[in-house]
């Protein structure tokens, strides 16, 4: 078999994976604790198929064409992916295709009730990861426009607790986020 061999190794957080997925969207499915799923199936556009199923996104075929072609449009829905390789399955030693997605959510879930300095941690890392994602997005104006607004929360949450300096420092990168905002992506 030529090609990569199916290693069960997350490509994302490099850990060894054997747990599956329960929806039985593809005969063969793994999900790592970091998020990453790991999609497998004798035809590869069957992959495609049950992801998009899984996330329940609709691409449309006038934006993006043959969306079965081509794995870059994924990253407008802020999913990333890899190539998983090949594996044999039995009992017919029949040749499963592996495809592993992670979708970087939008807005985090916060792992439970949060007490304010956690929340300010919190807001910022949204605001931050937003923020990176601009740089991915090709409608950058979404991103930018949740970077915004988690950084606006984070900054009244860090006035209210009377954390000044740390009020200045997010508005200062806020302004800085908004320029390159305006000089690089607007207009999108
Ligand atoms: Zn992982």
């Amino acid at each position: 078999m030529a090609g990569k061999v199916f290693d069960r190794v997350c490509p994302f957080c490099r850990l060894s994976v054997d747990a599956g997925l329960s929806n039985g969207l593809v005969p063969w499915s793994l999900r790592c604790p970091c998020g990453a799923i790991a999609l497998g199936s004798p035809r590869p556009k069957d992959v495609i198929d049950a992801m998009i199923k899984h996330y329940d996104i609709s691409p449309s075929s006038e934006e993006y064409g043959d969306f079965h072609a081509s794995t870059a449009w994924t990253r407008d829905f802020h999913i990333d992916t890899r190539d998983g390789g090949r594996s044999v399955e039995m009992p017919d030693s029949v040749i499963v295709h592996w495809r592993w997605f992670l979708r970087k959510l939008p807005w985090e879930k916060p792992a439970g009730p949060m007490t304010d300095r956690e929340n300010l941690e919190w807001l910022t890392k949204q605001a931050e990861k937003f923020y990176d994602l601009m740089y991915d997005s090709r409608r950058p104006g979404n991103e930018y426009r949740e970077a915004k607004e988690a950084f606006e929360d984070a900054i009244a949450l860090a006035w209210k607790m009377g954390l000044g300096d740390e009020a200045a420092r997010l508005e200062k990168r806020l302004s800085h986020i908004k320029a390159v905002y305006t000089k690089q992506f607007s207009g999108f």
